[in-house]
C-alpha cells in the first residue's frame, strides 16, 4: 500500500486530497478519513484550509487517534511564492501545526506576482492575463526547495504539473533529485508517456484529479466525468464495484499514487475500498481504449491564459 520514494521515504498509495474541502467540515472529515485507513493528506497552500487541517492533526495526534509518524503530509509552494519559498515553507508548517512535511511540491512550473506570503493570490494584469513574474527561474526556485531538505523542514521535495521537458530540466539541474510529480490523470486523460518519462527516471507519478473531478469539475469547468462512462460502468457490473472504485483500482495498477478527495463519509470509505480485486490485463487494456487526451482541470478560466498551451 506504499511507494518508496527515491528520497528513500514511503508514501501510501492512496491519499485523501483536501482541496474543494468546505472548512467546517474539514475535522471531521480528517479524523473520519484516519479511522477508515487513510494515512496520507495531500494539501496545498493555494487550497486555504492548511489552519483547518493543522487544527484536525494536532487534535488527531493529542487524542491519539494516530502518531505523525504515521502520517505523510503533503503541502505545496504557491505560484506568487517562488521568491519566498522557505518563508512560505514555514507559513504552512506553521498553519499545519507541524514540525516537518513529508513532502512540499512546487505547485505550478510557473511563478507569479508575490502578493505576501502564503497569500496564494493569482493577481491579474491589467489585462487580465495572470501576471507572470518572469525574473524567477524554476531553477532557483528548486535551489532553495533543496535548502528546506538541508533545513530539516521537508523530507521529499517534488514538483507538479511538470510536462516532460520541464521534467527532464528538473532532473538535470537538481541536486537532490524531484522525489515525485503530481499530474493530473484519469480514464480521460491518461498521459502515458510522461507517466512512464518519470517513472523510468525514478520520479513517483501521483494521480491528482483520478476521478476526473467527477461532479466537482463539471460545476467548476463544465467539463464531462469519466466516472460516467459505459466502459467504466460495464467493469464496475463485472467486478461489483462502483466507477470511482475501479478507476482508483487501474490508477493504482499503473504505479501512480492516487489522491480522491470527498467530502462524503460513504464516498470515502468506497474510495478507500480498492485492495480486495484487481483488474485483469483485459480489462486494464480496455480501460486504456478510453483515453480522450481530456484535461477536466483548466485553471485557464481564471487566469485569462492556458499554461498548458
Ligand atoms: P477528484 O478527486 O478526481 O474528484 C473529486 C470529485 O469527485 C468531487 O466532486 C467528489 O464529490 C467526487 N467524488 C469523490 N468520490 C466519489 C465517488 N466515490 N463517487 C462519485 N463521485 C465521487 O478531483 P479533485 O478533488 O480535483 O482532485 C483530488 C485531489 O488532487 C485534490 O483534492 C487535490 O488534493 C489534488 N489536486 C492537485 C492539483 C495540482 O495542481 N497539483 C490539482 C487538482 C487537484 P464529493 O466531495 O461530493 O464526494
Amino acid at each position: 500500500m506504499a511507494i518508496t520514494l527515491n528520497s528513500g521515504f514511503k508514501m501510501p498509495i492512496i491519499g485523501l486530497g483536501v482541496w474543494r474541502m468546505e472548512s467546517q467540515q474539514v475535522k471531521d472529515l480528517i479524523h473520519n478519513s484516519i479511522k477508515i485507513g487513510y494515512r496520507h493528506f495531500d494539501c496545498a497552500a493555494d487550497y486555504k484550509n492548511e489552519a483547518e487541517v493543522g487544527v484536525a492533526l494536532k487534535e488527531a495526534f493529542t487524542s491519539g487517534l494516530v502518531k505523525r509518524e504515521d502520517l505523510f503530509i503533503t503541502t505545496k509552494l504557491w505560484n506568487s511564492d517562488h521568491g519566498h519559498v522557505i518563508e512560505a515553507c514555514k507559513d504552512s508548517l506553521k498553519k499545519l501545526q507541524l514540525d516537518y512535511l513529508d513532502l512540499y511540491l512546487v505547485h505550478f512550473p510557473v511563478a507569479t506576482r508575490h502578493t505576501g506570503v502564503g497569500t496564494t493570490d493569482s493577481a491579474l494584469g491589467e489585462d487580465g492575463v495572470l501576471d507572470i513574474d518572469t525574473t524567477i527561474s524554476l531553477e532557483t526556485t528548486w535551489r532553495a526547495m533543496e535548502d528546506l531538505v538541508s533545513m530539516g523542514l521537508v523530507r521529499s521535495i517534488g514538483i507538479s504539473n511538470y510536462d516532460i521537458f520541464l521534467t527532464r530540466d528538473c532532473l538535470a539541474y537538481s541536486k537532490i533529485k524531484p522525489a515525485v510529480n503530481q499530474i493530473e490523470t484519469h480514464p480521460y486523460f491518461q498521459r502515458d508517456s510522461l507517466i512512464k518519462f518519470c517513472q523510468k527516471h525514478g520520479v513517483c507519478v501521483t494521480a491528482h484529479t483520478p476521478l476526473g473531478g467527477a461532479a466537482a469539475n463539471t460545476e467548476w469547468f463544465g467539463t464531462v466525468s469519466c466516472l460516467d462512462d459505459q466502459v467504466l460502468k460495464g467493469l464496475a457490473e463485472k467486478y461489483k464495484k462502483s466507477t470511482a472504485q475501479i478507476a482508483l483500482r487501474w490508477g493504482i495498477q499503473r504505479n501512480t499514487v492516487v489522491i480522491p478527495k470527498s467530502s462524503k463519509l460513504e464516498r470515502l470509505k468506497e474510495n478507500f475500498q480498492v485492495f480486495d480485486f484487481e483488474l485483469s490485463k483485459e480489462d486494464m487494456e480496455l480501460i486504456r481504449s478510453m483515453d480522450k487526451k481530456y484535461r477536466t482541470n483548466q485553471p485557464a478560466r481564471f487566469w485569462g491564459i492556458d499554461l498548458f498551451a
